[in-house]
């Protein structure tokens, strides 16, 4: 049965769509104003783990992630300025150009990891008439109101403000910013900001020259692609209690139902004790880890060794780890590969249920690791191949990368030579052993079969 700890409810539940073939989904996207980070990154391997053990288990899923080009403001609650003017005036470009950039990166990013994307990637901008009907009716409806400065949701008008487990009470107007003397609640948030002249992203709209708020696009995304039923909404535990609560406020009070059935939430990746992110200064991209010397999938082969709702703190040291663990990994993958011996069906069958039931325990990854090595200890066999191969829709590895990189003439030279050796052709044998060597290969004999290598 599978089952994912939900937000909502703070238990583990029973998941089943509503409708019971297509997973409708929904994953809070990047912010596009600079490089992500490798804490970003565990948010999109999250989504990635999800996507993958839905479609283990015979689902197909319409999956949407927005792209944030407007409106994230660098509080989540509002304040101060939007991040992608910020990034414009810094690097002296248009934010659309920064947007443009970011996004490339980010995409880059995401398929080094093999992250299997969403069906739908929308940028906010791109839906800026989807948003304005979406505030225009939640106005109609009496559950926003107008200010000099912008259209603000009236959280009063919803009893369940809050469920995630904000406490509204703790926002005191004032406490960390001037009191806004026209909102009627200082939760309240903003759905439409009005323009100053010089502000460079701005749209007409029925409240003049202005632009979304960050909160808004996601609500209005999710319609937009999902409609106003959506199984499982993702986005990092930092979301949980602003971006979170005040989506679920819009789009219930819109369609006068609950709209998205399970929150699930990620923890941070942290650092030195802390959680990475920019302001903090301790952030690591991808590329940073590159040129020292580690690879995406190393990364995501980190992922793994944590609990998606337990903090994993990063450290060099811990992926150097993983790239080992790695390499061993396929390495053993490989020599099962080239052996023709059986499991036994009974083991084949315990082995599947005890994956299946390690991921269907709401993403339990390192227990789901650990079946695949002690599968991997077993006497050496084609079926333990075959069945690391399935398990590998989970995983998202890439075991053929060494060997797609041989030439065909290297790969049939090295067959030649096994089958010699298995004739007991042993003289033919040597002689492509040193043919192979010749040419900057190196072959390796294991009980069950050999691994070419280049020359160091
Ligand atoms: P942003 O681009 O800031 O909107 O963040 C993109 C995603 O990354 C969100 O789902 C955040 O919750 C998530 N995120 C940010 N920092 C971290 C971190 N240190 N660890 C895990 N997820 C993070
Ligand atoms: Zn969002």
């Amino acid at each position: 049965m599978l089952k994912f700890y939900n937000s909502l409810s703070r238990e583990k539940e029973k998941f089943v769509p509503h409708d019971r073939e297509i997973v409708k989904m929904y994953s809070c996207g990047p912010t596009v104003y600079m490089r992500p980070h490798i804490g970003n990154m565990r948010a999109y391997l999250f989504m990635d783990n999800i996507r993958r053990v839905l479609k283990y288990n015979g689902y197909k899923i319409e999956g949407v992630m927005n792209i944030t080009d407007v409106g994230h403001l660098t509080s989540d609650a509002d304040e101060g300025e939007d991040k992608m003017l910020l990034a414009s005036q810094r690097e002296k470009k248009t934010p659309w150009d920064i947007a443009k950039y970011y996004t490339d990166c980010f995409m880059k990013d995401v398929k080094k990891l093999n992250v299997d994307l969403p069906e739908h990637i929308c940028p906010a901008t791109s839906v800026i008439e989807e948003i304005i009907s979406f505030v225009k009716e939640l106005l109609d409806k009496g559950f926003a109101y107008e200010t000099s400065k912008g259209i603000y949701f009236d959280i009063t008008k919803f009893a369940d403000y809050g469920k995630l487990g904000m406490d509204v009470n703790s926002k005191k107007a004032g406490a960390r910013i001037a009191v806004d003397d026209e909102k009627k609640h200082p939760a309240d948030f903003a759905l439409w900001i009005k323009a100053p002249k010089e502000h460079i992203m701005q749209w007409s709209s029925p409240w003049g020259m202005g632009y979304p708020g960050w909160h808004i696009e996601c609500s209005a995304i999710g319609k937009k692609y999902l409609g106003d039923y959506i199984d499982i909404h993702t986005g990092g535990i930092d979301h949980k209690t602003i971006h979170h609560e005040n989506e679920i406020a819009q789009s219930d009070c819109l369609e006068g139902h609950k709209v998205v059935h399970f929150w699930m939430h990620l923890e941070f990746l942290q650092i030195d004790g802390g959680k990475m992110s920019k302001s903090q200064n301790n952030i690591l991209t991808i590329e940073d880890l590159e040129n020292n010397g580690f690879s995406a999938e190393d990364f995501r082969f980190f992922y793994f060794n944590a609990h998606y709702s337990k903090q994993q703190n990063f450290t060099y040291d811990s992926l150097l780890a993983s790239k080992n663990a790695l390499k061993n990994f396929k390495l053993a993958v490989g020599e099962h590969k080239k052996s023709s011996e059986k499991l036994s069906q009974e083991k084949i069958n315990e082995y599947e249920k005890e994956f299946l039931e390690s991921i269907n325990d709401d993403l339990n990854m390192p227990k789901a690791l650990a079946v695949c090595q002690k599968l991997l200890k077993e006497k050496k066999s084609q079926d333990v191949y075959n069945l690391i191969l399935k398990f590998n829709q989970i995983l998202g590895l890439n075991f053929c990368e060494e060997e797609k990189d041989l030439p065909q003439e290297i790969r049939d030279l090295a067959e030649k030579r096994w089958q010699s050796k298995l004739d007991r052709d042993y003289q033919t044998a040597d002689q492509l052993r040193q043919e192979l060597l010749e040419k900057g290969y190196v072959i390796k004999d294991s009980k069950d079969g050999y691994k070419i290598q280049l020359k160091d």
